[in-house]
């Protein structure tokens, strides 16, 4: 995102028109937040009025929380506010606070808004941002945007591991640089297939199953990793999908999809794509903070291709880019960053490997329904603002075990 004055008002332009055109489809869908259809949620008007603050637009979605009758003030800056501001907008006594990704939500948040903040609701379903012991701690529910992002991002992540293999950067700048000068059954380069490669999906939740069913069309192996959750049932659906598309005749050669070791994921594999959250050291027994370092990064194969579409430490980009140098490995396409943006004195910007590492904006969820609709079973703006009404109308009876978007629901039990 541009920083300097141009830049912003470039930004801001570029919002509004976005914002605009997508409003028409937004109406349409404003019975789907007002109007709730699952059961356990209240229809009845709101009698209190609530105070919430948005870190940033999320769109058509905020006039219809005001017009519910909610009083809601939007920071006005694309870029996120300074915590200092957070913090002090808790202070004032705000009943919800809606988040990205870029505003760190911690005890110190919390204990501003002890006793009156009810809801933190997170826009994304990663949710690295806010320490949940805290949250626990001050007994304050936040919630999360899971399901509505999850083909927008696995979709992105196989396009990024297409266009990695297949050069497709490297090619257009042949083109707009006028150095196509003739055709050549090899020159100037040639790229990797991706259809009947071997693919590891590391963690086979809700954005790794969705990258294996895309996988599949492409007729790929499938190895997958995951030591918390194991869908045995969808690998063997896509497993037999496999073997029908064999015997019909749509795919050429028989392939085949299991669990595995991560060991042997990463030594197999062609394409390795990662779908984890990201979990550090005091958070969990299996954590995922640098997962892909040195010693895993050189387990996979000199031909092999890295994809990480998660959250940016995952993996260690010192080493990613003395492995891109080095040529441990193939290449790498990344849409996320230890720093976000990334900083200009990153090694990733190394020109050395500029053909071989694609970077992206965090991007992978950027698609207009999936980021803007008001419509909770489709955007996550309307699943965010869903989210938020559940805690303060006590949707569910108010019990928030009961509420789907609510993450730390461990807090809240008899
Ligand atoms: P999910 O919770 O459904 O799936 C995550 C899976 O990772 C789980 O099955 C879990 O068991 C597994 N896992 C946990 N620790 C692991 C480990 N050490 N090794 C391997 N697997 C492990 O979450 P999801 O909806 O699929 O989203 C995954 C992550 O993708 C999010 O947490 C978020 O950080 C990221 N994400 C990024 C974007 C983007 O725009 N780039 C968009 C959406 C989500």
């Amino acid at each position: 995102m541009e920083r300097n004055g141009e830049g912003h008002e470039f930004t801001r332009a570029t919002l509004s028109f976005l914002l605009l055109s997508f409003r028409v489809a937004s109406a349409r869908e404003e019975s789907a937040l007002l109007i709730s259809r699952q059961p356990g949620r209240n229809t009845k008007p709101m009698s209190k009025k609530f105070r919430v603050f948005a870190t940033c637009d999320i769109g058509e979605s905020i006039e219809l929380l005001r017009k519910r009758g909610y009083e809601v003030e939007v920071y006005p800056d694309p870029q996120a506010p300074p915590k200092k501001l957070i913090i002090e907008k808790v202070k004032s006594g705000i009943d919800g606070l809606i988040t990205t990704l870029r505003d760190p939500i911690d005890a110190e948040v919390f204990a501003a808004g002890d006793a009156t903040l009810k809801v933190v609701a997170q826009f994304a379903v990663g949710f690295d941002n806010i320490n949940r012991a805290d949250a626990n701690r001050y007994k304050i529910p936040f919630t999360n945007t899971p399901d509505v992002l999850t083909e927008a991002t696995a979709e992105f992540a196989f396009f990024m591991l297409g266009a990695l293999a297949r050069k497709m950067w490297a090619a257009e700048h042949l083109t707009r640089e006028n150095k196509w000068t003739f055709w050549h059954p090899y020159l100037p380069f040639l790229g990797d297939e991706v259809t009947g490669k071997t693919i590891a999906v590391i963690g086979t939740g809700r954005i790794g199953l969705a990258m294996i069913k895309k996988c599949t069309g492409f007729d790929m192996n499938i190895l997958c990793y995951d030591p918390a959750y194991q869908n045995h049932e969808y690998v063997l659906t896509i497993q037999e999908t496999m073997d029908l598309r064999h015997e019909r005749g749509i795919q050429k050669d028989k392939t085949w999809i299991k669990y595995t070791s991560f060991e042997d994921a990463l030594k197999q594999a062609d394409f390795v794509s990662v779908h984890v959250p990201l979990l550090r050291e005091n958070e969990s027994a299996m954590p995922t903070y640098h997962l892909f370092n040195e010693r895993t990064l050189r387990m996979m194969k000199p031909t092999a291709f890295l994809v990480n579409t998660s959250r940016g430490p995952v993996v260690d980009e010192a080493a990613l880019a003395k492995a891109l140098r080095e040529n441990w490995i193939a290449g790498a396409a990344l849409d996320v960053y230890e720093k976000e943006p990334l900083p200009a004195d990153s090694p990733l910007r190394d020109p050395a490997i500029e053909d071989r590492c694609r970077l992206y904006p965090h991007f992978a969820s950027a698609g207009k329904i999936t980021r803007l609709s008001t419509d909770p079973d489709k955007g996550m703006a309307g699943r965010c603002v869903q989210g938020l009404i559940d805690v303060l109308e006590r949707n569910y009876g108010g019990d928030i075990t009961k509420m789907p978007y609510v993450v730390n629901k461990e807090a809240f039990g008899k």
